[in-house]
């Protein structure tokens, strides 16, 4: 009682194909674990509130470029972490940022606390 569906590209094309950022991938693509290294191995270091504003992640790849005839430089983001389950790394979250100067507050965005990678700041 399927409906034909003989198209294996069918789910890629859900949002028209276009990569939606940031995006987030919430399990491991191997064996679809939930659970990452550096969240389990802090949790009893760290309270999950912080946790959850801060995502714990163990690796960070940058790309940062500035595209001709545009203003801003753009940077590329991907972080990743490990599946405890299985041992995969692979990417939690991807994201793209705009690098505005920034003005002293009033920013007023609401944005999500920087990720905590070991080994930075
Ligand atoms: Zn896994």
């Amino acid at each position: 009682m399927q409906p034909r569906e003989r198209r294996p590209q069918r789910r890629r094309r859900e949002k028209g194909g276009e990569l939606v950022l940031p995006k987030h991938f919430d399990k491991c693509p191997n064996c679809g674990c939930t659970r990452r290294f550096c969240e389990e191995a802090l949790k009893d270091d760290i309270p999950a509130k912080e946790l959850e504003e801060h995502m714990p992640v163990l690796q960070s790849g940058e790309f940062t470029i500035h595209p001709p005839g545009k203003l801003f430089p753009v940077r590329l983001m991907a972080l990743m972490d490990v599946c405890v389950a299985c041992g995969t790394v692979y990417a939690v979250v991807l994201t793209k940022e705009h690098l505005r100067p920034t003005l002293g507050g009033g920013n007023g965005g609401k944005r999500q606390g920087p990720p905590l990678i070991p080994g930075r700041g």
